[in-house]
């Protein structure tokens, strides 16, 4: 059986902080799901289409890396893709207390499922989608922090040049 992760979020829109950690957990699994959540709750910036096709675009290339979407529970979609572990990513401490009461709601709901973490890479550790945006909408450069189609996407957005 080989060992799937699925690594779940909003990927509005998806940062080089994200790439980075699938880079670093493709050597650690043989496939790596990239979830992206529908979020009925949450307000996002792109809509699902928009965040699937950055990713997807984003992505290319990768071969053990598939996208999907899912919404409701997650440990439940895990579980029907067979994947041994969620995959998660930390930054600095303030990650820390969300991540850990998700981690131990997800296993009390799944204990089959185990929440993997990886510490972000040093260059996108202060690197989130909501910063990101922030800076974009007040016509921040943020060349060098997504990928490219990200970037354009954004610039589309916000009508910058
Ligand atoms: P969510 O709304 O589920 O937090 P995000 O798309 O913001 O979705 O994040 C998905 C996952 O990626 C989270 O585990 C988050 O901590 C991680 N992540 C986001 N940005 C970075 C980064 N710069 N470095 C490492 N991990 C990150």
């Amino acid at each position: 059986m080989p060992d799937i992760a699925v690594y779940p979020g909003s990927f509005d829109p998806i940062t080089n902080g994200h790439l980075d950690l699938i880079q670093r957990a493709s050597k650690i699994f043989d496939r790596i799901i990239v979830a992206v959540a529908t979020n009925a709750f949450k307000q996002s910036l792109f809509t699902i289409e928009e965040r699937l096709e950055m990713v997807r675009i984003s992505l290319e290339g990768y071969p053990q890396v598939s996208i999907d979407t899912f919404d409701g529970l997650l440990v439940k979609y895990a579980k029907g893709k067979n994947a041994r572990a969620i995959l998660r990513g930390l930054r600095a401490v303030t990650d820390f207390e969300y991540e850990f009461q998700l981690a131990m709601m997800n296993r009390r709901l799944e204990p089959g499922v185990e929440t993997v973490f990886l510490m972000t890479g040093l260059r996108w550790v202060f690197l989130s989608s909501s910063i990101l945006k922030e800076a974009a909408i007040h016509g921040g450069d943020i060349e060098g922090m997504v990928p490219e189609i990200v970037h354009r996407k954004l610039k589309e957005k916000f009508g910058l040049t």
